[in-house]
């Protein structure tokens, strides 16, 4: 990425370092890259072989002024497409588990015709599908609390019934769009916050998404999880602890419960602050694993 760029490699070496710290017993896996048929369950065939003839030899190409390809980026974004696959694949075939997949660029931004935010897949709306496709899933539900509206997950899922989508973002900020009036087929919630807003605040917003969400009764869940809605992340200014993810992480596993089997998968979005990402990532998935808080 060029310099100064939010969305840069150091946020994995920081995920990374906190994980062989505080999860060095939980089975990890190398992330597959998806195939053309993962990638076409949401995207354009034209928008696909466009992007991939766009691919550079050597430096950067910039799509737009915050999307930029390096001559590597596409088989990295292949990977994250197909390890939130391979995740679904894991929490379908073996019962009681969940799965996080540390994965950049993030993905909640792509359309289905579009690459734009730093993203060019839209993993979760990929793996959604996918569940769909492989197992034969009725409903699926992305939840997304990444402080940026995920218009790329909303646009995959526009015409779809059986396809939730619940978001939680600052408004105004980018990129504009989910506006509590954008429901799409009925299966579309969001629910803007305002700047200053804090965990709380956040969490009450979820409440009644969840109610929501439970009477749909998805069957996967789904967890966009950008973490910039942290009170020190650069990119907004909604004032989150690290802790307050795990109260909101454990709000989704007990809708997992009731309605999905207890199955989640958790794939990272953003969260640009590299000590508060490692450190609001580690109660994420504390809770996801189901242990204590304090340990
Ligand atoms: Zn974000």
């Amino acid at each position: 990425m060029p310099t100064g760029h939010p969305e840069r490699p150091e946020r994995i070496a920081a995920i990374t370092q906190m994980l062989a710290q505080d999860f060095a017993h939980e089975t990890t896996k190398i992330a597959p890259e998806a195939t053309d048929n993962q990638l076409a369950l949401v995207h354009d065939d034209e928008y696909l072989q466009k992007l991939f003839a766009a691919s550079p030899r050597e430096g950067l190409l910039g799509i737009d002024g915050d999307t930029y390809l390096s001559p590597k980026t596409l088989e990295i974004a292949k990977r994250g497409a197909g390890a939130a696959c391979a995740a679904v694949d894991d929490v379908m075939m073996n019962a009681g588990e969940s799965a996080f997949v540390a994965m950049r660029p993030p993905g909640h931004h792509a359309e289905p015709d579009k690459a734009m935010g730093f993203c060019f897949f839209s993993n979760a709306a990929i793996a959604a599908r996918h569940a769909q496709h492989q197992y034969g899933i009725d409903k699926v539900a992305v939840l997304d609390f990444d402080v940026h509206h995920g218009n790329g997950t909303q646009a995959c899922f526009w015409h779809r019934s059986d396809c939730l989508y619940a978001s939680t973002h600052e408004m105004p900020l980018f990129p504009g769009s989910g506006h509590t009036d954008e429901v799409g087929k009925g299966s579309i919630f969001n629910q803007p916050l305002h700047s200053g807003m804090d965990g709380d605040d956040v969490i009450a917003a979820w409440k009644p998404l969840l109610a929501s969400l439970e009477k749909a009764g998805p069957e996967l869940i789904i967890i966009s999880a950008g973490f910039d809605a942290h009170q020190d992340d650069p990119l907004a200014s909604i004032n989150m602890t690290s802790s307050d993810y795990y109260e909101l992480t454990a709000m989704i596993i007990s809708l997992a419960d009731k309605t999905a089997n207890g199955r989640v998968v958790s794939l990272l979005e953003g969260g640009y602050d590299l000590d508060a990402l490692s450190s609001s990532l580690k109660h994420h998935l504390l809770a996801l694993s189901g242990k204590p808080e304090d340990v």
